[in-house]
């Protein structure tokens, strides 16, 4: 199988293939065509296993698809996509894989994250942003400060959820899906992905996820 068999769309699989990525990993085999299809998942993925494609591919797909606004110059942005993860070294590992695949399109990727003054960051969300690749706490401040809004999102991603349960960011992941409105509630669909699969992760899971996909590698 192939990466345009998985039903991507020509523009981001010619990146693909230009990133050098000939065959899916198995986590993208199976993961590609139920994400494009529309169901919520549940993947317990290790990091090597090309998660990060597995969810960036069909997100670029579908959004693209449904079709995007050019990214112009606002003060509050909506993305159509939010993806968390729990550090800043993994927020630039997924952004940069976004960049490469978006290549061509009129997606704009913003990575936002801590340890750094938010002004350089501020810039480039109010230039527009479609997917937002973010660390829980700086994601947050965004939210409070009304710099982005997230009543548009049609993908909400939450990557290493075990790393990020460890790191104490339960409480922040929680009040976000609710600001967000509840799964079941709204068109929105979520992602789930993590290397382990305890029982504090299943009961997010449980919580975050509608009638969802689950894949073990
Ligand atoms: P990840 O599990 O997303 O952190 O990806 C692990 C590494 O595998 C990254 O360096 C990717 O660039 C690479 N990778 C992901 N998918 C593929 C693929 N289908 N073919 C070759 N390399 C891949």
């Amino acid at each position: 199988q192939t990466f345009e068999e998985a039903g991507l769309l020509e523009t981001v699989s010619r990146n693909v293939l230009k990133a050098k990525y000939f065959k899916p990993t198995p986590v993208q085999k199976y993961a590609i065509p139920s994400i494009i299809a529309g169901r919520d998942l549940m993947g317990c993925a290790q990091t090597g296993s090309g998660k990060t494609a597995a969810f960036l591919l069909p997100v670029l797909t579908g959004m693209i698809q449904r079709g995007l606004e050019s990214g112009a110059y606002s003060p509050v942005q909506e993305p159509q996509a939010l993806v968390v993860a729990p550090t800043r070294e993994l927020v630039i590992q997924i952004y940069n894989e976004c960049r490469k695949f978006s290549h061509g399109t009129i997606v704009r990727c913003v990575r936002l994250y801590g340890g750094t003054s938010t002004m350089h960051q501020m810039n480039d969300l109010s230039k527009g942003a479609h997917i937002v690749i973010a660390t829980p706490g700086r994601l947050l401040d965004f939210l409070g400060r009304q710099k982005l809004a997230l009543g548009k999102l049609q993908y909400f991603i939450l990557d290493e959820a075990d790393r990020m349960l460890d790191m104490g960011f339960e409480p922040d992941i929680r009040r976000l899906v609710e600001t967000m409105g509840m799964p079941g509630k709204t068109e929105r669909q979520t992602l789930m992905f993590s290397a382990t699969f305890p029982v504090e992760i299943q009961k997010l899971a449980k919580d975050f996820l509608n009638d969802y996909l689950f894949l073990t590698i």
